[in-house]
């Protein structure tokens, strides 16, 4: 972080923060198979009690709503995608994956994708770069250990990345990433100027059914709005 004000900073800075990390190509295909117009990518975060824990917080009330995720939302989800035959990604947190095995086997077993989101749901921008390689590390070994399945997607938690995020995704042999907003179709991720050869299969909070579903009771009332913001919303999550 710069320590003057944004409206002092020479362009060397503002340059060097924007090209961090920039949107490459986009790689959505022409045409997509079978004439098919449009592709449907489903995807679902098995956040459960790291959504509390990963904040460091641990009240019983916000432990037991994250436990509904396991026992009533997963397997209703796995129930309709068997329906309708259709298959989709889940990014679990590590400790939410060891909090009950079961649940990334069953999984994997019924033909999902398991992907990367955390150790426990901790804020990557928090972390040093060693603690987030080794986090990230133990997380995938984790997933594959309990599912079977090696993850080769990454999602961050909170979709927050730090400075050395995408560089260490790549670092790591991901195929792709999916937290982050450059466009509305998948694109390449360039990283300090150089192709990271990862993809990104980007997100957003109006696809997110988050936003429409969670609850904040107790909003920061030192925040200027009150605490009404997305921006605080966000920061409480
Ligand atoms: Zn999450």
């Amino acid at each position: 972080m710069h320590d003057t004000p944004p409206q002092d900073w020479p362009e060397s800075v503002w340059r060097d923060y924007v090209n961090r990390v920039r949107a490459g190509k986009r790689l959505a295909p022409a045409a997509w198979p079978n004439n098919s117009k449009a592709a449907l990518a489903l995807s679902f975060d098995c956040d459960h009690e790291t959504f509390e824990m990963g904040g460091g917080r641990h009240a019983v009330g916000r432990l037991g709503w994250g436990e509904f995720g396991r026992r009533v939302g997963v397997p209703r989800i796995l129930d309709t995608l068997r329906k309708h035959d259709a298959q989709a990604s889940f990014f679990i947190p590590a400790v939410s994956a060891l909090i009950d095995p079961d649940e990334p086997r069953r999984i994997a077993d019924a033909g999902h994708e398991i992907g990367v989101h955390g150790w426990i749901h901790e804020p990557n921008a928090t972390l040093t770069e060693t603690e987030e390689r080794d986090l990230l590390n133990r997380s995938r070994d984790t997933l594959e250990t309990l599912s079977g399945q090696r993850p080769v997607g990454h999602r961050a938690a909170h979709w927050d990345l730090s400075d050395n995020t995408i560089r260490l995704v790549a670092q790591a042999g991901f195929a792709y990433d999916s937290s982050m907003m450059a466009d509305d179709s998948c694109y390449e991720l360039i990283c300090e100027a150089a192709p990271t050869g990862l993809v990104e299969v980007p997100v957003d909070w109006v696809r997110d059914d988050a936003v429409y579903l969670l609850f904040n009771r107790t909003p920061d009332p030192s925040h200027p709005d009150g605490g009404r913001s997305s921006a605080n919303f966000l920061a409480r999550i």
